[in-house]
C-alpha cells in the first residue's frame, strides 16, 4: 500500500480538446502534509475563459445530437482509463489535498468510478410522464433536453470526487462543460484532462485552473454559459448567484452543512461511537457531512462522552502516505487556523471542555489533532458554524421532542442523522428533519443511486441519482395535432 514513486504533475489546462499551458498568473501548489511547494500551474486568463466557453458552444452542437448509448459509451471507457490509473490519481490526490492514501484508493476511488458508471448507464433511461392525448387528436410528450454550456466549479475537500459528479452528469445528458477545479487542488483534474483530450470530441470538455475571483467569476458571469454548479461555501453560493441573476442562468448550489446527530436513550452507543470516530474525523472532518453535532439524551450523556473519549484518542495522526494513518493534515495553514480559532472560542466559554484534542500537531504539515468537545449549548457558535475541521461537539438534551427543532434550528439543511432503536420513532423523527439526507442508525453513506444535496442555506440542486442527471436538463412539452 505504501507508495514512495511520486506521481507525475501535469499543469496543463484542457482548451477545445487541446493540453494548453495557462496564461495567467502562476498558482503554487502545496503539499499539506509538509507545507512544501508541489509545483506551479499557471491560471487560464480571462481570454481562454472565453475560448473555453466557445468551444464549448460549438461542439454542444455536435453533442447534444448523440445518442445517450454513444455518450454513455465514451463515459464508461472514462470510467476504465480511471480505474487503470486509479494508485496514480489517489497518490496524487492524497499528495495535494493531504488525505490517506489508503482510504483514498480504497474508498474515494471506488466511489468516483461507481458513479461515472452509474450516471453513464442511468443516462440511458430518463424516466418521465407518459406522452399522450391529453386533448383529443393531439399527442403530448415530454422531452429532457441538454441546456447548452455548463460551468461546473468544484472544492478542494473532493476535488475528483465532486468532478466526477459535476463533469459527468451534465455530459450524459448532452451538455458540454466548462470546468474549474479549486485553485487549490487542480491535480487530479488536470490528470483527467488528459484521459479527456484523448476520448472526448474537441470542446465537449475544457478544464480551467484558477482561482474564484477570475477565472471561476469569468465563468459564472459570461453570457454562453447556460448553467452554473457549484459546491462551495455558502458566500461562494451567494456570489454564484449574485452574478448569474444578469444572464438569468439555472445554478446548482452544494453548500456546506453542519450535520446534526441525534442519540436517543435507547441507541446502540458502541455503534454510535465507532460510526463518529469516522464520520465527525476522515478527511480531516473537511466533509460538509461529518457528524460534527452531537445531540446526546441526558441518561446515556456520560456513558457516551466518555466512550467517545476513548474512541477519539485512538485515531491514528500520520503521513498521508503511512497505510495505518487515518488522520491527515488539514488543507492549509489558513485553514488550520480557522480551525484553531473556533476550538480557542469554546475553549473561553466555561461551560463548554475539551476531553480531547483541542491542539496544531508541532512539527511540518497543517495538522490539527482530533478534538471532542462537550458541554456545548445549542446556541454555541461551535455547535452553530460549520468548522470543517477534526472538531466535533456534544450536546445534551432532555425532551425527545424538542431535539427536532434543536437539530432543524440551523442555517444549514445537508445531512443528519437520528439513532434509536425505536423504528417508528426513527422514522417519525427522519421524517421531520430539514435535511436533505437523514439516515437512521447510520450516518455519512452516500450512494451513486441516490441524490445528495441540500435544503435552506446548505443550497439546492442535487449530485449523483437521477435527479442529477435531471437537474441538468430542460423539461420540454412537445405537442402534435394528430388529426
Ligand atoms: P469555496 O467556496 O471557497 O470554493 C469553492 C470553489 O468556488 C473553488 O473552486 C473556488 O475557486 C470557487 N470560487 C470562489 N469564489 C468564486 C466566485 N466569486 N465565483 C466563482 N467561483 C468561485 O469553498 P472551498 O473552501 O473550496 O470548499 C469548502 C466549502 O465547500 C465548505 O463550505 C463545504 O461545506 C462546501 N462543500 C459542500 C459540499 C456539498 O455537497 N454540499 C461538498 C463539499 C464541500
Amino acid at each position: 500500500m505504501e507508495s514512495q514513486v511520486n506521481p507525475p504533475i501535469r499543469s496543463k489546462l484542457l482548451l477545445n480538446g487541446q493540453l494548453v499551458e495557462g496564461q495567467g498568473p502562476v498558482e503554487k501548489i502545496h503539499d499539506p502534509s509538509t507545507g512544501l511547494m508541489l509545483a506551479e500551474v499557471r491560471e487560464a486568463s480571462l481570454d481562454q475563459v472565453t475560448e473555453a466557453v466557445k468551444a464549448a458552444g460549438v461542439a454542444f452542437k455536435t453533442w447534444s445530437k448523440t445518442t445517450p448509448a454513444h455518450r454513455s459509451g465514451l463515459l464508461l471507457k472514462l470510467a476504465d482509463r480511471i480505474e487503470a490509473r486509479a494508485e496514480e490519481l489517489s497518490l496524487l490526490e492524497s499528495l495535494n489535498c493531504g488525505k490517506p492514501y489508503k482510504s483514498m484508493l480504497t474508498e474515494e476511488m471506488p466511489a468516483i468510478i461507481d458513479v461515472i458508471r452509474f450516471l453513464a448507464g442511468a443516462a440511458r433511461c430518463l424516466p418521465g410522464l407518459a406522452a399522450g392525448e391529453y386533448v383529443p387528436n393531439h399527442t403530448s410528450m415530454i422531452r429532457r433536453d441538454p441546456l447548452g454550456v455548463v460551468g461546473t466549479i468544484a472544492p478542494w475537500n473532493f476535488p475528483l470526487l465532486i468532478a466526477a459528479w459535476k463533469l459527468v452528469a451534465p455530459l450524459a445528458v448532452g451538455n458540454t462543460v466548462v470546468m474549474k477545479p479549486s485553485e487549490q487542488t487542480p491535480l487530479t483534474a488536470l490528470a483527467v484532462a488528459e484521459i479527456l483530450a484523448d476520448l472526448l470530441p474537441p470542446g465537449v470538455v475544457n478544464i480551467l485552473a484558477g482561482r474564484g475571483d477570475s477565472v471561476g467569476a469569468a465563468l459564472v458571469s459570461h453570457p454562453g454559459v447556460r448553467m452554473v454548479s457549484l459546491t462551495g461555501d455558502i458566500t461562494t453560493g451567494q456570489k454564484v448567484l449574485q452574478a448569474a441573476v444578469k444572464t438569468l442562468k439555472r445554478t446548482s448550489l452544494e453548500l456546506g452543512g453542519k450535520a446534526p446527530v441525534i442519540v436517543m436513550d435507547d441507541a446502540d452507543l458502541e455503534s454510535v461511537v465507532s460510526t463518529v470516530r469516522t464520520a465527525g474525523y476522515s478527511n480531516a472532518g473537511q466533509d460538509c457531512c461529518a457528524s460534527c453535532r452531537i445531540y446526546a439524551h441526558a441518561k446515556i450523556y456520560d456513558k457516551l462522552v466518555a466512550a467517545l473519549e476513548g474512541a477519539v484518542k485512538t485515531i491514528k495522526i500520520g503521513p498521508p502516505r503511512d497505510a495505518s494513518t487515518e488522520l491527515g493534515p488539514l488543507i492549509s495553514e489558513r485553514q488550520r487556523e480557522r480551525v484553531a480559532s473556533f476550538v480557542e472560542r469554546a475553549q473561553q466559554q466555561k461551560h463548554m471542555e475539551i476531553l480531547t484534542g483541542g491542539a496544531r500537531v508541532a512539527g511540518p504539515g497543517f495538522y490539527f489533532e482530533p478534538t471532542l468537545i462537550v458541554g456545548a449549548q445549542h446556541t454555541d457558535e461551535i455547535a452553530r458554524r460549520e468548522v470543517f475541521g477534526p472538531v466535533v461537539s456534544v450536546t445534551s438534551f432532555d425532551d425527545p421532542d424538542e431535539v427536532v427543532a434543536l437539530a432543524n434550528d440551523s442555517d444549514y439543511g445537508l445531512a443528519a442523522s437520528v439513532w434509536t432503536n425505536d423504528a417508528k420513532l426513527g422514522m417519525r423523527i427522519a421524517a421531520s428533519m430539514q435535511y436533505g439526507t437523514v439516515w437512521v442508525n447510520q450516518h455519512f453513506t452516500l450512494l451513486s443511486e441516490m441524490p445528495h444535496g441540500g435544503l435552506k442555506m446548505s443550497g439546492y440542486g442535487k449530485d449523483m441519482s437521477l435527479y442529477s442527471l435531471e437537474d441538468y436538463t430542460a423539461i420540454r412539452h412537445v405537442m402534435v395535432r394528430c388529426a
